[in-house]
Order: C-alpha cells, then structure tokens, then sequence
C-alpha cells in the first residue's frame, strides 16, 4: 500500500509520495507537480486542477474554487457572508447550518483532502475528514501544514545538533493565497518540537490580487468608462492578469504593462503598474506582515539571536517587500532551502513514511 501526503491549498494543490530513498512529487496528467484546487462540473462530466481552471470563463456559475475555508463553517458565518458577494458561483445554507456549493445541476459538498492549516478549528478539522472519506480517501492522519513544513526540513539535515546538545531553533514561515502562518521549531538529530505557532488566517497572495483589481476597476472606469463591477466574466478575466503581474513585479521593478483584448463592449484595455506603486496600493496588507512574527517569537521566549534561520515557503513569500520586512524583522536573511510549494506536501508524505 502506497501512502502518500496531500497538501490542499487554497489555490493549488500537492501530492507527494514516501518511497525507498525519498520523497517524491508526483505530477498530473499536465506533468505540472502543481495542480490547481479547482473543481467545475458540467451536465456530464466533472473536471478538477487545471481542466477545471480552463472553464472559469465559459462555465463560470459551476467552476468553484477558493473553498478551501468553507469546510465546516456555518453559513451565517461573517467569513462565508464577507466571501459570497466576491463569489462567481453561489453558495446555499445546507440542512446542517453549514455552508454549501450549488452548482447546476447538483449541489455539492466540498470533496477534497489532507493536512490543514494550523489554526483550522475541530469543525474544519472534521469537515476536512467527512471529505476524504467521501473521495473514498483513508485518511491516516491530518497534520498541521507548519508541522508538515518543520518535518521536511528536518529530515534532510544532516548536521543537526546531538540530543543532549543545544536545540537549533528555526522559524517557517507560510504565506500563501488565503493565509499566513508562523512557527518555530526547535531540531535536535531524531527531535523536533514545535515551540510556538502564530497566524493572519486572512492574509494571503489573493489580498495582493484584489488591490489591483480594484485599482484597475478603477482606472478602467475613469479611462474606458467601463463598468467592470457589474460583470462577473470581466472581474475573473482582470483578476487572472492582476495574478500574473504581481508575479512579474516580484522580479521586475521597472513599469509592467497590463493588456486584456475585447474586454468589455468590444473594447481592449491597457494599464500599467511597478513595484514601489503595487507597495503603496497594498501598503494595509504589508503592514500585517509584523504582527504574527511578533507573536510567535514572543511565544517561544526565545531571543532573535537564538534563532538558527528563517525559512520561507508559500508561493506569496515570493514578493520582495515580504521576504524584507521578514529579514528585517529577524535581523537575518531569510533561507529557501525548502520547495517553497511542495514543502507541506513532502512533509505530509514524510510523516507516514
Ligand atoms: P493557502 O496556503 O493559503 O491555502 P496555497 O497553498 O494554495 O494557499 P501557495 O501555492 O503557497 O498557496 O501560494 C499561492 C500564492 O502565491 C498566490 O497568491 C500566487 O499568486 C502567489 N505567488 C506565486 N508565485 C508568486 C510570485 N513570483 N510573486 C508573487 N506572488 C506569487
Ligand atoms: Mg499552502
């Protein structure tokens, strides 16, 4: 029996697998080791990963994503009220109280798997079960996605500090589409404990996106005198561009042009944006960044001096204002010596080997 480790992202998806000398990422039928947390469904089949991305704009009502945090949370849930408007698909009250999916021509309960973010509650945690075992999945354990990153780290170090020697003290850091998490573990060889947790569940690469969909609606109106609001097939087209240029403003810092063809009326739009305005914008979001790393350094009563590294995962730790503000705060530069998207996976994997 192959057991293997799923981390379930709010956006995507990894799958790893524990065999004879090591841990492997699988990849899906794209060869992608990445695989989209989408799902859509249409009047005969069901797509999921990046078929399913490949229909939000044609079958935008029955492609869902971003469900992630809908496991176990009622309906009336400020969260899930805050999240419906946003939403191109619907969301329904299940007989439960919890929330649910209504896709045509069924509704749907969330089907996905695996290792869960820290701060998920007992209900999400059992929602996340309820899940796997309708996939038909035996889940053999749901482990915290920090323990999952700590546990890769730790398993290929070989210079790691003898039981009855000092611990090396590392901190993880997480930041990925929908939230942010924080911890710090300590290593000896065969060891490890995990010292202090801290996070922003609402803090993620998509708060980035949606400061520049809004400034881009804006302008758009101004400019075009588009009214990009009221479509919902315009929002998901501008929402996808935002995502790719606040991938290339973490690698470029000079203008970077936006242009979508036919995009409302016929009309084609073009923007542009660079790195120190995309700072300004999102100035809010940047500044959240502090307190959770304030928190788990205060938790662990440890000094910044005795921390060994900073580790980063999450796709979002790569926009350079992140990864400074992290560096500054612990008087280090931060470490990548983890796959900053598969870490959780390995480590998941990892954990029934
Ligand atoms: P979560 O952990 O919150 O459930 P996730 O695991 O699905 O979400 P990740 O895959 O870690 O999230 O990260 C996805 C986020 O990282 C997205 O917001 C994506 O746009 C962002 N991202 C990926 N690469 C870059 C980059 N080069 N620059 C800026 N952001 C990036
Ligand atoms: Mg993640």
């Amino acid at each position: 029996m192959s057991v293997v480790g799923i981390d379930v992202g709010f956006q995507n998806c990894y799958i790893a697998v524990a065999r004879s000398g090591g841990i492997e990422t699988i990849a899906n039928e794209y060869s992608d080791r990445c695989t989209p947390a989408w799902v859509s469904l249409a009047s005969k089949n069901r797509t999921i990963g990046n078929a399913a991305k490949g229909q939000i704009i044609t079958n935008f009502k029955n492609t869902v994503h971003g469900f992630k945090k809908f496991h176990g949370r009622a309906f009336d849930d400020p969260y899930v009220q805050g999240e419906k408007p946003k939403l191109p698909y619907s969301l329904h009250k299940l007989a439960s109280g919890n929330t649910g999916i209504k896709v045509t021509p069924l509704s749907i309960v969330i089907i996905f798997v695996s290792q869960v973010p820290s701060f998920f509650t007992d209900a999400e945690r059992r929602s996340v079960m309820d899940s796997t075992q309708i996939a038909g999945l035996n889940c053999l354990r749901l482990i915290n996605d920090t323990t999952a990153v700590a546990l890769a780290y730790g398993i290929y170090k070989q210079d790691l500090p003898t039981p009855d020697e000092k611990p090396r003290n590392v901190v993880f850091v997480d930041l990925g589409h929908s939230s942010f998490q924080v911890s710090i573990s300590a290593f000896n060889k065969g060891k490890l404990k995990v010292l202090a947790t801290a996070f922003d569940p609402y803090l993620g690469g998509r708060n980035f996106d949606e400061v520049l969909v809004e400034h881009f609606c804006e302008e758009f109106k101004a400019r075009y005198k588009l009214n990009v609001r009221e479509n919902p097939r315009a929002i998901l087209r501008l929402s996808q561009e935002c995502e790719k240029l606040k991938k290339l403003m973490s690698a470029n810092c000079s203008d970077l042009p936006i242009n979508i063809e036919c995009f409302m009326n016929d009309i084609d739009v073009t923007g542009k944006m660079n790195r120190v305005q995309f700072e300004e914008l999102c100035a809010p979001f940047l500044m959240r960044v502090e307190a959770p790393l304030k928190a788990v350094i205060e938790q662990s009563k440890l000094s910044r001096d005795e921390i060994y590294a900073v580790e980063v995962v999450g796709g979002a730790t790569r926009i350079p204002s992140i990864k400074e503000r992290i560096s500054k705060f612990f008087g280090k530069d931060v470490s990548t010596t983890l796959n900053a998207d598969e870490a959780v996976a390995r480590g998941c994997a990892l954990q029934c080997a």
